[in-house]
């Protein structure tokens, strides 16, 4: 069953959100050749609480850390460790908060120092298919036509959309219904109404779109080990247009 969310708790995701988004701010200025991804959990986890919100993944299913930090061909569930960036990688990081019972949950994926162009393309593809799909997250229209939107966007550029993992509902649980798959035909699945809130995470491979769970039971890598990036904001439906609740807006 799909939750409306009132006034009142749109207004906590919105604190909710804004605390994943300034988090994401110190770490896209933390991320640099040399730092290890233990230290930017660090830095998240530090951050998030002085916020007075609590990092939603640690201990989520058992996940032993604040953020998710997935390098190159790592596509997301990335666990944080001694492993330092190296100029050149790309890293996707996933961040979520809980604010007073409510959650955010944002991604990002960045470039460490300078990175090829063509991987620089599948950055900015990526980014490109969330922004365009969120278009959709309007009363009126149906869920599949965000899906239709990011499938359509990432393969017209040579790119792959991953299946296996979908974007959620998101409000006093972190992943409610529905479901969000990054593909599928458009104009079906349920009709958008104002209340819903949705986390779109469009997950995009330069090859296969497969992918397999590495021994540690969490890092999700591509098939044929090429790289791939995930971009992610939580979204409000409006009546005329969404609402980014995981956006830096000001200061
Ligand atoms: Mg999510």
């Amino acid at each position: 069953m799909i939750t409306l969310k009132s006034e009142q708790e749109i207004d906590l995701m919105r604190e909710a959100g804004g605390i994943v988004a300034s988090t994401h701010q110190m770490l896209s200025k933390a991320v640099m050749p040399e730092i290890t991804t233990a230290q930017l959990d660090v830095i998240a986890e530090k951050h998030i609480r002085a916020q007075g919100a609590e990092p939603a993944f640690k201990g989520y299913h058992g996940f032993p850390a604040s953020i998710c930090v997935s390098i190159n061909e790592e596509v997301v569930h990335g666990i944080p460790s001694l492993r330092k960036l190296k100029e050149g990688d790309i890293i996707s990081i996933d961040v979520g908060a809980c604010y007073k019972g409510y959650y955010g949950d944002a991604a990002v994926t960045l470039p460490v120092g300078k990175i090829k162009p063509e991987n620089a393309k599948l950055l900015e593809v990526t980014r490109e298919s969330l922004y365009q799909c969120m278009v959709y997250a309007r009363e009126g229209n149906r869920l599949s036509d965000i899906s239709h939107a990011i499938q359509t966007y990432v393969e017209s550029h040579g790119f792959n959309v991953v299946r296996n993992y979908v974007g959620h509902g998101i409000g006093s649980e972190m992943h409610e219904e529905p479901q969000i798959p990054n593909f599928g035909k458009p104009g079906r699945g349920p009709k958008l109404e104002k209340g819903m809130v949705l986390a779109i995470e469009p997950m995009v491979n330069v090859g296969t779109w497969e992918v397999e769970t590495l021994e540690d039971n969490w890092t999700v890598v591509t098939m044929d080990r090429s790289i791939s990036a995930h971009f992610e904001h939580t979204v409000a439906v409006g009546k005329d247009h969404p609402e980014i609740l995981t956006e830096m807006n000001s200061g």
